[in-house]
């Protein structure tokens, strides 16, 4: 039985294995997924998009062409369909972008192969052990590796999950839906129908955005999505199935044949009591379940594998105690309960009886007014999110504005300094105004000029400051005004304690 090692090992190459796997090679760790499925072709298209916040974090890699270049920019925000206009918001990206999910799967595992991780595909990780050192873990192929560290991204029903013993509480499930891709032998009623049984929707996988409508091509399958009468089958769902539930709600089940794809999703809502059992770590779906509604679960594992990418990487390298890692559930963790909640309140106001649909209209007539649009928007898209890093400053907690620079080399955007997945301290007042030597082979000073305003989605403008402290997720760290008060505090916390032979400086 041969033992191979890497630094770290991902247990499916998923969105949220992909992402997390290109932040540990970026920041020069030995990284290796191992994927379930026998290549990135994914059975169905799943997911409709990326929100503005995932946008930016690509954009902060400098790989968000890809990705703009391929799918369709548009007003994709909304509270059960209500929809939230972003158009106005502080961003490059004030729209979400319409791309299934194996588009945007295809699209990682391009980056993540430039960057030599490798993905062994077809391969499970079928259990694993860990003791001081390490984790051993087993693979169906009858192998076993050794890693510093094991992220399970392997999904809603987490084999790692499991095998850590880490609780999953929740809310079981009260409707449930199927979801396919067909073709069709008649024309459907196209569009989106809501009735006593839920919310059905039919429409074709192609299509574009035409002055934010959706147009279907003319050809091509057909994704079907319908609620049906039950909630708790428990066996795989049939084409059988789904032509059953079509007649229940219109009638006829349209001639549909050839199913490449049949699926079944609920409302059940749970997430894990801990993201971290030792050097075992959860990201993604993996972590939380929800109903689709919002389209947020894979913007939010990307963005977990964001926020866990670079800390796992200074762990590994010993820049950083392994405390630093208790820092990634502290933060995610709220973000994945607010979403939890939030769908399941999406949930209650998709329901289809009088009361209901009274309450829909006036959850709509209230998100229409600008404050409660803008705040619900900025949830949404992920714009608002807001780590517990400290007192003071608006900035600190929140994500850093792609502001356009000037430096002694010509105009930068913010976003550039973070491609390599590095923090930065932005100097904006007296060139070379701050002095951390001992960061220095960690953090890179940038001294720059910005004239413009500092304006925050949902908040709205904050005073400039002179300096502040990005984090390589693109969150801030530490906000100055013209001191170095709390910057040593800051750096040590994030990045590690001073460099020995400077500590006297
Ligand atoms: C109908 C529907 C619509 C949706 N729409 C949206 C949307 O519009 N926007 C949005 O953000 N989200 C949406 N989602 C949610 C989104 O699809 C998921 O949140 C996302 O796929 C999670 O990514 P992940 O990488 O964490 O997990 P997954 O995508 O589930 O990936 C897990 C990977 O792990 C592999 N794996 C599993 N077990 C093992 C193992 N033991 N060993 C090795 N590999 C393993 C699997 O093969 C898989 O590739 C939707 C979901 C559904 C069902």
């Amino acid at each position: 039985m041969a033992l191979t090692g890497h630094a770290v090992v991902i247990a499916g190459g998923g969105p949220t294995g992909l992402m997390l796997a290109g932040e540990l090679a970026l920041a020069g760790v030995d990284v290796a997924i191992v994927e379930r499925r026998p290549s990135q072709d994914l059975a169905g298209s799943r997911a409709g998009g990326l929100h503005s916040r995932t946008i930016e974090v690509f954009d902060q890699r400098g790989i968000a062409d890809r990705f703009l270049s391929q799918g369709q920019v548009a007003q994709v925000a909304g509270f059960a369909w209500i929809p939230l206009d972003i158009s106005d918001f502080p961003t490059r990206h004030p729209y979400g972008l319409g791309l299934w999910q194996n588009h945007i799967e295809h699209i990682l595992a391009g980056w993540v192969r430039e960057l030599r991780v490798p993905i062994r595909y077809g391969i499970e990780v079928t259990g694993f052990a860990q003791d001081d050192a390490g984790v051993h873990i087993d693979l169906s192929d009858g192998q076993s590796l050794r890693a510093g560290y094991l992220v399970g991204c392997d999904g809603g029903r987490s084999l790692t999950r499991k095998a850590a013993g880490i609780e999953f509480p929740g809310w079981d499930p009260t409707t449930s839906s199927l979801i396919a891709e067909v073709e069709m032998a008649e024309e459907p009623e196209w569009g989106i129908r809501r009735d006593a049984l839920g919310v059905h929707g039919i429409g074709r996988v192609e299509y574009e955005i035409r002055d934010g409508k959706v147009v279907y091509g003319d050809k091509g399958p057909v994704r079907v999505m319908v609620t049906e009468g039950h909630v708790g089958s428990t066996t795989e769902p049939t084409l059988r199935d789904l032509g059953e539930a079509l007649i229940a709600v219109y009638g006829t089940d349209f001639g549909i044949h050839s199913p490449t794809w049949i699926s079944r999703f609920t409302d059940m809502a749970r997430q894990a009591a801990s993201y971290r059992k030792g050097r075992v770590l959860l990201a993604g779906d993996a972590a939380h379940v929800h109903y689709p509604a919002g389209g947020q679960g894979l913007n939010i594992g990307v963005q977990d594998a964001v926020n866990l990418g670079w800390k796992l990487a200074q762990v590994v390298k010993n820049t950083s105690p392994e405390s630093l890692l208790d820092t990634y559930h502290a933060e995610r963790h709220p973000v994945a309960a607010t979403v939890l909640r939030n769908t399941m309140a999406q949930v209650a106001l998709l329901r289809t009886d009088d009361r209901t649909n009274a309450l829909r209209e006036i959850a709509s007539e209230l998100l229409g007014m600008d404050e409660p649009r803008r705040r619900f928007a900025a949830l949404m898209s992920g714009l608002d999110i807001h780590y517990e890093i400290g007192e003071g400053h608006p900035l600190l907690g929140r994500r850093m504005p792609d502001l356009d620079l000037v430096t002694s080399n010509g105009p930068l955007r913010v976003f550039t300094l973070l491609h390599d997945a590095r923090p930065v301290l932005l100097n904006l007042g007296e060139p070379g105004g701050f002095d951390i030597t001992p960061w220095a082979d960690r953090v890179p000073p940038i001294d720059a000029r910005y004239v413009g305003t500092w304006e925050l989605p949902a908040m709205g403008a904050v005073t400039a400051p002179t300096a502040v402290l990005v984090r390589p997720d693109g969150y801030v760290a530490w906000v100055g005004d013209r001191t170095q008060v709390g910057l040593a505090d800051a750096l040590t916390t994030w990045f590690g304690p001073p460099a020995a032979a400077c500590r006297s400086v």
